[in-house]
């Protein structure tokens, strides 16, 4: 097991395979890898009843903090998911961040928020504990078989099933599956053995990522420094995390040798450095180390007929920003409900097109918005470099600057160009392809109801009424489909009543993963059957 200052590394037993004493076995859905995203939707499926095999080399969780930071946007699907309470009670939370040109703050990070939010804008939690998290929500669920220490060394799909060849400690055995889903992380075995690539850039610098636990009491938050004296012409960035953790992220002068600056020693030097620097005293220990490259790519396509791609093994953006899990959480929780309404032949497999669209959308969002603050965190040219140190001296006293410097923290990615979307986008208002705002209902003082809190498993009207004092919520059958139904009250007691006001009268379609797919100034009985046809690919709708 990995060591660690801060986090027991489980031990996940590997259980010997029923395909190995001759019990042939088909599964509806395999999922490969048991990263964060991989057993996200793996959680996500079995929560809709998708029996779901799991497929994951290791035996405990992934190695370091990695993933440290995660979104509102993320926070509320794991809060679907039934893991939010614990890592928020683990975590940091924060809203704010600080950037440095050498000793001057040219840039103060605001994420927006409301203090009537019920959940914070980022969450700091290791990633480590988000997946040991994930692995025992997954352990106690029945349609769940998570097959630890098994590896996936080929695949091959023949007519409508996709067979799997596994190797375990036990011994090699095959596996069919009617949908394969690759989670399988950067390194993907599955692209390897398609043949597929990720397309994109790699940016030339090197970072060391390094964790050290000191006592330090101090606002989490994202610290930022440019041409530190300690690393001239180079960037650092800071993060408190729990457990008395901080992670540093230092990038390497172009032409150094690696192998000199990944050892632990060096590492500890230049740490010092910086914490003497900016006046942090007192004893620390180095936990785990690493070496960073930024990439911004992505595969062309998430969807090869029954095979999808999520996560990293379907995009790799650079950290900056911190849409790395945050971007594979959003696949997955656009993809769960779409696959299990496909397995369960509820939907046509036309649904899977609309993830591959959408997903590959939010990655070409979230590679775009980090490659701007990659190319400032380091510049590829001396040419940029000059631009960007000269633009950090501007910032110094010039207000008007200081927006070039923000880091664009990772947010839900909006679907406005979705092909579920059965109404315009709404201009200067809420409406299809946004996510409806989990905003409080009620007066400050009564126990707060969020608007979340009336979503049901699947497809919601909801209904913003100003004439009504209370949430009513009924279940509606719409042609083939169980819709949840809910008013909800728009009352001028609520902290939230100036954004809530403006949704008065207005009826939305919200998805099952919290997207509005169309909005209305009118009671939709009319159009809500088509609509409802069209965001759920029901069989015998084909779109025009
Ligand atoms: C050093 C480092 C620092 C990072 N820092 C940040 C950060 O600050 N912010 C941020 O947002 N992101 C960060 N990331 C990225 C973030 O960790 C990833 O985006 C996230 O882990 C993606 O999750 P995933 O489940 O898609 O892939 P992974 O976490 O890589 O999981 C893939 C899983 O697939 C398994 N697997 C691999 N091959 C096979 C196979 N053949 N068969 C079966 N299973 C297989 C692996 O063992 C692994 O468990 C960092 C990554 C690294 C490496």
């Amino acid at each position: 097991m990995p060591e660690s200052l801060y986090f027991e590394y489980p031990h996940y037993a590997a259980r010997r395979a029923p395909e190995l004493d001759g019990h042939a076995s088909a599964t509806s859905v395999v999922v490969v890898g048991a990263g964060p995203v991989g057993m996200a939707l793996a959680l996500g499926l079995a929560q809709r009843d998708v029996p779901v095999v799991v497929i994951e080399p290791l035996t405990t969780v992934g190695y370091g903090s990695r993933a440290g930071s995660v979104s509102r946007h993320s926070i509320e699907f794991l809060r679907r998911l039934g893991i939010a309470d614990e890592l928020l009670d683990i975590g940091l939370t924060y809203s704010e961040g600080w950037t440095y040109f050498r000793a001057d703050e040219v840039f103060h990070l605001e994420i927006p928020g409301d203090s009537y939010d019920r959940l914070p804008p980022m969450l700091k939690v290791q990633q480590c504990y988000i997946e040991a998290a994930l692995a025992a929500a997954l352990d106690k669920h029945p349609l769940v078989d998570l097959r630890w220490g098994t590896t996936l060394t080929s695949l091959a799909q023949i007519d409508d099933t996709i067979v799997i060849d596994l190797s375990s400690e036990d011994g090699d055995y095959q596996l069919s599956a009617d949908y394969v889903v690759a989670c399988d992380g950067a390194r993907s075995t599955v692209r390897s053995v398609l043949g597929l690539e990720l397309e994109g850039v790699t940016y030339p610098s090197a970072f060391i990522i390094a964790d050290i636990q000191f006592v330090k009491e101090s606002p989490a938050g994202r610290r930022v420094w440019f041409d530190p004296p300690w690393n001239p012409g180079g960037s650092v960035i800071m993060h408190r995390q729990p457990r008395d953790i901080w992670r540093f992220d230092y990038q390497l002068p172009r032409g150094c040798s690696l192998a000199e600056e990944n050892d632990r020693a060096v590492i500890t030097t230049r740490i010092k450095d910086h914490l003497q620097w900016i006046g942090f005293d007192g004893d620390w220990k180095l936990d785990w180390t690493s070496v960073y490259y930024a990439h911004g790519r992505r595969l062309s396509n998430f969807r090869h007929d029954r095979l999808l791609f999520a996560g990293d093994a379907a995009h790799l953006v650079p950290i900056f920003g911190v849409r790395g899990l945050n971007g594979g959480l959003a696949d997955v929780a656009n993809l769960a409900w779409k696959l299990a309404r496909v397995v369960q032949g509820r939907s046509s497999d036309e649904l899977l097109d609309s993830y591959a669209t959408e997903a590959q959308g939010m990655a070409d969002y979230n590679i775009a918005q980090a490659d701007r603050s990659t190319r400032f965190m380091c510049p590829r040219s001396d040419g940029a470099r000059t631009l960007r140190d000269a633009a950090l001296r501007l910032a110094l006293s010039n207000e008007f600057v200081r927006p070039l410097l923000n880091p664009r923290q990772s947010s839900a990615v909006p679907q406005y160009d979705s092909p579920l979307n059965a109404t315009p986008q709404a201009i200067g208002c809420l409406g299809a392809g946004d996510v409806i705002p989990d905003l409080p209902l009620g007066p400050p003082d009564a126990t707060p109801q969020f608007v979340h809190d009336y979503l049901g498993d699947g497809f919601t009207l909801l209904h913003f009424d100003d004439g009504s004092a209370d949430a009513e919520v009924a279940n509606a059958e719409i042609g083939s489909e169980q819709v949840r139904v809910a008013r909800l009250p728009v009352l001028p007691t609520t902290p939230a009543y100036d954004r809530l006001k403006p949704l008065s009268g207005r009826h939305f379609l919200v998805r099952p993963d919290t997207y509005i797919v169309a909005a209305w100034d009118y009671p939709p009985i009319n159009d809500l059957p088509e609509a409802i046809r069209h965001a759920t690919a029901t069989p015998n709708h084909s779109h025009d």
